[in-house]
């Protein structure tokens, strides 16, 4: 499931193919994804320049000539394929028509970005720009992770009393937008915080330690998707989906990394979802 590394490494990857270039047609071929498309979204987006790229949480955002913005959310299994383009140092020919292409975009320079979705838990909308923080999806969403507005005082005072765990209270997008589960593991181990400590139990010191790991732990996997896009070798232009080296996430029953710990990482379920956490280092 796509996090904010992976859709900011998506948008960084369509943004030289779309940026400042026209759509010269946009097919979509179903009705709906997780929610019904816009009315008439492809004569909407045909014949738009789009103005610039930008990312809000896990939403790709695509300003057009017309100020209406294009929200794009891969959901769990959303891909993004961008042919006849370079990306990084390679050339993706045109793909044939594949079973789940639900949107395709027809650039005016030849280039084309094609939307799959086998889950269809992905969603398109349009909006008008300047009322996008009325939108449903953003409204009530908290500061960006890597923005200024998410910072020390800030997190301290939004857990301070809080009953709940710590790892739902950073999960919890109206407290903080676009951290998921896999990001929230790695935090909190290099915290050395046990992710079901409630979260109001946790000193101020340690609570604001956790804002500058949430940022290097985000920046490092963009930097990684960066990589990826530049030494790009999947043979279908797929993008946003890289290797990741992860320290706890997915790691259950192997050893702690910590040099001198000897315990292995341990998964338990919160909110029905996996946390992997080490019992010694994580308190
Ligand atoms: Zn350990």
């Amino acid at each position: 499931m796509p996090e904010l590394p992976e859709v900011e490494t998506v948008k960084a990857g369509i943004a030289p193919v779309m940026e400042g270039r026209v759509i010269a047609r946009a097919e979509v071929n179903r009705p709906d994804l997780r929610w019904p498309f816009p009315e008439r979204m492809a004569e909407r987006l045909t014949g738009q320049r789009v103005l610039g790229l930008r990312r809000r949480s896990k939403y790709i955002l695509v300003d057009l000539e017309s100020a209406e913005t294009l929200l794009i959310h891969l959901g769990m299994s959303g891909r993004m394929l961008v042919s006849g383009q370079m990306i990084g140092e390679f050339h993706h020919p045109h793909p044939a028509p594949a079973k789940h292409d639900h949107v395709v975009f027809h650039m005016e320079n030849g280039a084309r970005i094609t939307f799959n979705d086998a889950r269809r838990f992905g969603a398109m909308d349009l909006m008008q720009t300047a009322r996008q923080d009325d939108h449903w999806l953003i409204r009530d969403l908290g500061p960006e992770p890597l923005g200024n507005a998410f910072n020390e005082t800030y997190l301290v005072e939004r857990l301070k009393g809080r009953n709940t765990p710590i790892k739902s209270a950073l999960l919890d997008q109206r407290i903080v937008s676009g951290l998921g589960n896999i990001y929230v593991c790695e935090v909190l181990f290099r915290a050395g915080i046990h992710p079901a400590r409630k979260a109001g139990r946790i000193s101020a010191a340690r609570a604001a330690s956790l804002v500058p790991l949430i940022r290097d732990v985000l920046s490092e996997a963009i930097a990684a998707g960066g990589s990826s896009l530049r030494h790009y070798r999947q043979s279908d232009g797929e993008l946003g989906y890289f290797q990741h080296v992860f320290q706890v996430y997915d790691r259950a029953g192997k050893p702690c990394v910590t040099h001198g710990c000897d315990k292995t990482i341990t998964r338990i379920v919160q909110s029905g979802r996996s946390s992997f956490f080490c019992p010694q280092c994580q308190r």
